[in-house]
């Protein structure tokens, strides 16, 4: 049976993220394969300044690389008493050597003083789709707002999701379930834009050549 639409290649190495999309795509019908099945495709060096640069890095290196259309996605936590930072280096907060709990301990250093009126933060996501020649064919991002806490609360999610808390429910991206979080987050409604446009556009490609 022919495949309804092309094979998307996703150019995420991060798993946790690289399921969350997954799960976010399922209910569409889309061919989803990882980059990580391509074993000859070298990693992204993510070097832009904005996140809407990385992830249209990541999906033009990508598709050249494997010659399929391929989904850029970056990612990361804007806090507000911070400028914005980590931002772009979010992965990367505590050096070379980070982890998330490395991470996490620089962001609350960094915060120590700063009072829980004045701790707002949004996550943000940018994702990019470049079709096989390389050529960026679609570009959203959004964002979820919340607040950084000072005790890590529930153990679902990555990143900095336990201390990254939700005032409407109360719960941090760490206690939510995945279900929720597919709902409410900057990763959810980035790709709630990027879906119809990007159905549009294979189904007005299947159009074209049929
Ligand atoms: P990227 O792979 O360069 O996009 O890195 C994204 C980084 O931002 C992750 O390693 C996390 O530190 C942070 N981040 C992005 N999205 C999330 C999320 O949904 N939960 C927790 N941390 C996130």
């Amino acid at each position: 049976m022919t495949a309804r639409f092309p094979l998307l290649v996703l150019a995420s190495r991060n798993s946790k993220k690289a399921r969350e999309i997954r799960e976010l795509l399922a209910p569409y019908g889309f061919e989803l394969k990882s980059v990580t099945e391509f074993p000859d495709v070298s990693e992204v060096d993510e070097d832009g300044e904005t996140f809407a640069d990385n992830a249209a890095k990541k999906a033009r290196e990508t598709a050249l690389a494997t010659r399929h259309w391929a989904i850029g996605e970056d990612s990361g936590l804007r806090v507000d008493a911070l400028g914005g930072a980590p931002g772009v280096y979010s992965a990367r907060f505590s050096g070379p050597e980070a982890t998330d709990d490395r991470n996490n301990i620089k962001l609350q250093a960094e915060l120590a003083s700063v009072p829980d009126g004045r701790r707002g933060a949004g996550y943000v996501c940018h994702v990019a789709v470049a079709d096989p020649q390389g050529v960026i064919r679609l570009s959203f991002e959004d964002a979820c707002r919340g607040r950084i806490i000072r005790e890590a609360r529930g153990a679902n999610g990555f990143g900095y999701d336990p201390y990254f808390l939700v005032p409407e429910y109360h719960q941090t991206f760490g206690e939510l379930s995945a279900l929720v979080k597919q709902q409410l987050s900057h990763r959810a409604r980035a790709f709630r834009r990027l879906i119809p446009e990007l159905r549009k556009l294979f189904e007005n490609g299947a159009r074209e050549s049929a």
